[in-house]
């Protein structure tokens, strides 16, 4: 076993990681970043697909943006349907912001690459991960690699971006923490298929046989979305029935949907979590690591940027200054806005799956669509929900 020390040691190469560590290397802060799957399995997982411009901001300004900028669809709005009407929330003239169709798969070979060429490693197919030391100033991170190596790094920070089935957050007590759940009765079949879309931009379709949603992740790749129960299994759906449901959830008159080969198919289910303290000790948990939100309101990588965002500034402070203001500062900032973006996926969610028989929940819903649909006041809270707030959510008397 080696004794090792590093400034910053991050668990789990998906976004939030990736990007940390991206975001520290730019400003010469060095970290240990260890992925206990393969370099291949992260980049196809398929998951997210839609950017805020804060996001895409950040990507690009990191340097770590120049394919998004190539190959990325930028999508000025939304549509928002119901049986025999179709209807488009404007980004662009609601709030002047778009967001773009990229997916999950390539920010993360785009940040991989990143780190890659810029000459530090990565620490991929590590077992036996875990966090010790976290109320001192040098919390540990240990690994086995790839090769059967047991390693410990000393480090200033540790920060878990593993997920939410990573180690990192049952580190934190158990007295400690406070976490805030909602599991949906429902939940997503999600399928990649080789068509060009059917749409210019995404649609988000209620139906009284459930919700579907119609997405892309190039011009060439078309990502659709069923709602299903959730004790169902893919193999109870064939690429023939969820096609022909698609259709009929997604139909309107004059438009059809093309059909395409399908590459993948996956059931996801639906939750809301999030868990507090996002901080403990020197032990620092960001993405979905802290919190989960259903995807209807496309926020979960967002959400996971945005922390890292915040954490990467406080970060870069503490190693400029010695500051240690910005790290005590983080979980508030950050929780600030996880309940925002919870809040928001939670009634997108609402507005949009059918769940049940009750004639009442499905009035209101048609009552809420035909309102969004149709006041300008009610689409821009939409819009400027969907299109990301700022980093810092500020009081509107400040
Ligand atoms: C199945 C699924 C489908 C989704 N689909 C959508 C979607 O369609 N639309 C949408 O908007 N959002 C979707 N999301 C949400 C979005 O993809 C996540 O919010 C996003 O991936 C969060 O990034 P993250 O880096 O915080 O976590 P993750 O992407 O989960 O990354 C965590 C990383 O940590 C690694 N890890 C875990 N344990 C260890 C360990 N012990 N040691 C080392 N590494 C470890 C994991 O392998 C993983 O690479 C989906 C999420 C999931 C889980």
């Amino acid at each position: 076993m080696s004794a090792e020390r590093n400034q910053v040691g991050i668990i789990g190469a998906g976004p939030a990681g990736l990007l940390l560590a991206h975001l520290l290397a730019q400003h010469g802060i060095e970290s240990v970043l260890v992925e206990n799957r393969s370099q291949e399995y992260v980049q196809a997982r398929i998951r997210a697909g839609v950017l805020e411009q804060g996001t895409v901001d950040l990507l690009v300004s990191s340097g770590a943006g120049d394919r998004l900028q190539r190959e990325g669809l930028e999508h000025g709005g939304i549509y928002l349907q119901w049986p025999g009407e179709r209807h488009r929330i404007d980004f662009h003239e609601l709030t002047g912001k778009s967001v773009w169709v990229y997916g999950q798969t390539e920010v993360v070979k785009d940040l991989i690459a990143a780190r890659t060429q810029a000459g530090h490693e990565i620490h991929f197919e590590v077992s036996d991960t875990s966090v010790t030391d976290l109320e001192t100033d040098t919390p540990k991170l240990s690994f086995t690699t790839a090769d059967g190596t047991a390693r410990t790094v000393a480090c200033d920070v540790v920060v878990g971006a593993d997920g939410f089935h990573g180690p990192s957050r049952t580190s934190i007590p158990q007295a400690r923490r406070q976490t805030w759940e909602r599991t949906y009765p429902y939940s997503w079949l999600g399928i990649l298929a080789k068509v060009a879309p059917s749409t210019d931009e995404l649609i988000y379709a209620w139906h009284p046989q459930g919700f579907a949603m119609h997405s892309m992740r190039s011009s060439e790749v078309s990502r659709l979305y069923l709602q299903v129960d959730s004790s169902d299994s893919i193999e109870a759906w064939s690429d023939d029935r969820i096609w022909e449901e698609l259709s009929t959830r997604l139909g309107i008159e004059g438009w059809t949907l093309d059909t395409g080969p399908v590459t993948d198919k996956s059931i996801t289910p639906m939750r809301s979590f999030v868990s507090s303290p996002m901080r403990h000790g020197r032990l620092f948990l960001a993405g979905d690591a802290a919190h989960i939100v259903p995807p209807t309101g496309a926020k979960g990588l967002n959400l996971a940027a945005a922390d890292v965002a915040v954490l990467a500034d406080a970060l870069v402070e503490y190693y400029r200054d010695g500051s240690e203001a910005g790290l005590d500062s983080y979980e508030e900032r950050a929780l600030q806005r996880v309940w925002r973006k919870t809040h928001f996926s939670w009634w997108m969610t609402s507005m949009l799956h059918t769940s049940g028989d009750d004639d009442f929940d499905r009035q209101l819903q048609m009552a809420q669509l035909r309102y969004v649909t149709s006041s300008p006041a009610a689409a821009t809270s939409l819009a400027e929900n969907y299109v990301g707030l700022p980093l810092a959510v500020r009081s509107v008397h400040q």
